[in-house]
This record gives structure tokens, sequence and C-alpha cells, in this order.
């Protein structure tokens, strides 16, 4: 079965809803090992799309139970490279993804948002499967891993038990679950193919295209409006601590050379002008450790302040976002839609 989204429409974010995530309230909730280091590295694009039709997963075994209920098709397994555990293990794909959202979102953002997550983490790893993710070196053979670095921060009941108490991980699992199994099997496609469903922590007004951040444009992974209100990061640096984190990066600057930022289309900083080296804004946010490149900078009694907005590449969904449209009444769907334009929700068993 398919469902057609439809663009989302542009969002007002409400003055309660600016009030209510003012403070992204990280303060003593459970925010998983993951969520605020996720970042996709490098090859993003590996490899080339198998050809339709190539099987990448093998179907488990009917068990008793399934055989019992004929409506339940049957469920892929994935292998994921455990770095914990230091082998490959083979599981079902919804456990995996259960194990996901467990690892990247907070259970407190809410029915819908966990949805999305679930079909966006779906998604993803498809694609990956689908683009040979199995030939990476560092998976062992596995066509995942369980570093969210790399692929997606999974993490096991037991795990969580350990961090967090008995009662915490099993309400956090049962959340992750609900979420899988009110969405099992589905993933975002385009045209026909599993769609790049990356995601990040939060972005201030504008997600960002996946052309500015990676040099590839993908028709879905454009800019949008997000609801989300961000709380600034301020990181100040003296002249010469920026001189050094830049050095690499061949810049050479002077008392007297202000840097001068040149922005891209969803206000973000695509270069830092430094005298005459320019240093693209994604290599000045990880040389100076900025949680995303939605930056200002202001230069006060020798002192270089930047003033940091969002958190995360800015790509896809953002996860505050997907919480203030779940707290506003939208659907996953609707979540989806908003963040993913011109995708649409395909079945991999088939059915709804
Ligand atoms: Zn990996």
């Amino acid at each position: 079965m398919k469902t057609r989204l439809k663009p989302g429409s542009i969002l007002s974010v409400g003055a309660a809803l600016a009030v209510m995530l003012a403070a992204p309230a990280l303060v003593g909730m459970y925010i998983p090992g993951a969520f605020m280091y996720i970042e996709p590295q490098g090859d993003l694009f590996f490899g080339a799309a198998q050809p339709a039709g190539a099987v990448v997963t093998e179907p488990i075994a009917a068990t008793n139970e399934a055989e019992i209920e004929d409506e339940m098709p049957e469920e892929l397994t994935v292998t994921v490279f455990s770095e914990k555990a230091g082998r490959v293990i083979t599981l079902g794909l919804e456990e995996y993804i259960t194990g996901v959202v467990a690892g990247e979102m907070p259970v407190s953002f809410g029915d819908e948002a966990l949805k999305a997550q679930a079909v966006a983490a779906r998604s993803y790893t498809m694609y990956r499967i689908a683009h040979g993710s199995e030939n990476i070196p560092s998976h062992q053979g596995a066509q995942l891993c369980s570093d969210p670095k790399h692929c997606k921060a999974y993490v096991t009941r037991e795990e969580l038990a350990e961090k967090w108490g008995n009662e915490t991980a099993n309400n956090i699992f049962e959340k992750a679950r609900a979420s899988v199994e009110a969405t099992r099997g589905q993933i975002l496609t385009y045209e026909g193919e599993p769609a790049l469903a990356v995601f990040h922590a939060s972005s201030n007004r504008l997600t960002e295209s996946a052309e500015a951040v990676w040099g590839r444009h993908v028709p879905y992974l454009v800019s949008v409006e997000t609801p989300e209100e961000t709380e600034p990061q301020v990181a100040v640096f003296t002249r010469g601590e920026l001189a050094d984190l830049l050095a690499p990066y061949g810049v050479k600057f002077s008392d007297t050379d202000l840097p001068q930022l040149e922005f891209d289309d969803a206000g973000r900083v695509a270069y830092v002008v430094f005298g005459e080296t320019s240093v693209s804004g994604k290599d000045v946010r990880e040389a100076l450790g900025l949680r995303s490149t939605d930056f200002s900078l202001v230069i006060l009694d020798g002192e270089y302040i930047f003033t940091v907005r969002g958190y995360g590449h800015g790509v896809g969904m953002s996860q505050y976002g997907a919480k203030a449209m779940a707290a506003e009444g939208k659907t996953y769907m609707e979540i989806l839609a908003h963040y993913y334009p011109g995708t649409q929700i395909t079945n991999i068993y088939g059915s709804p």
C-alpha cells in the first residue's frame, strides 16, 4: 500500500509552544547517548543503489506464531556489527529499529514524533542496505553497525537498564516498540527507492539542504521551516585560540583581520573569510566544536564570541521540530511530509 504524502503546510509557531520549547528541557530527562552527537560521516552516498528487486535482506524463517498469524507478513532480518559485543548479530528489522528509536530520540517527545522517528530510521536503514553498506570495512561484513557516528545508535533494553534501571528501561522500550509496531514496515520512498531519511536534533527557523552540507542535491532533503525554539550555545575564543584551531585549514590572520561570514540560503554559515583564506562553515564548526553551522560572530574586547543555534547538520527531520509538531497535534505522516517533501510512505511488507 502506498500513501501519498502531501507537502506539509507552513507552520506557525504558537506562543505557547514557544514557551514550552524555550528551554529544551534537557535537565533530568532521559537523553539517549547518541542523541546530541548524531552526525553521518562521509560515506552517506556510499555505493550505487543495487538494481531494483535485488534481495538485500532475508526473511526470518516462519515461526509457529507467524504461521498461525497468516495476516502478518514475514519480517526481514538485518545484520549489525555490535561494537559492544565485538561481533555481528542478526536481528529482526523491527527489533533493530526499536533499539534505534530508543537510542536516538527521548521517548518524552510524543507518540507521533516517535513514529516519525521510527519511519525515518527504517527508511535510512533500508537506504544504507540498498546502497551496499555491508561492504563498508568497519562493518565486518554486517549491513549496519551500532556506532551512532557512523550508522545509527542502537541500544538494547539491557544496556538501558544498566544505565537507567529496569523501570525506566522498560518504559523507554515499550514506547519505542509501540512506535515501531504502529508503523511496522513503513519506509519513505522517493521514485520507488528507499529515501535517505537523515535527521538531526534541532534547527533554528529553517532546516538545511543536503546540497549545502554534502554537496549533493537530494530532492527531498531541502531547506524547510521548522517550528522549534532553540537554546543558543555561546562559545568564546581568544584570537590565539582561534588561530591555533584553524591553522590546519591554512588560516593565518592578524589582529586587524575581521573574519567575515558568508551565509547560504538557509541562513547558515557557508564560509568564514579570514583575511585571504576562506574556510567552510562546516570546517569551522568542526574545528571549534560548535553545535551547528548556524552561528553569528561578534568580536568584543579581543574575544571572538560565537552564538550558535540548533544542533547537528540540520538536514532532514529536526527531532525537536518533530516534537513541536506532535505537540501541535500533527500526525507522524504530516511530520514526515513536512521534513521530507515529495516522499511517499511505502510498506516493505506490501501491506498497510
Ligand atoms: Zn555503520
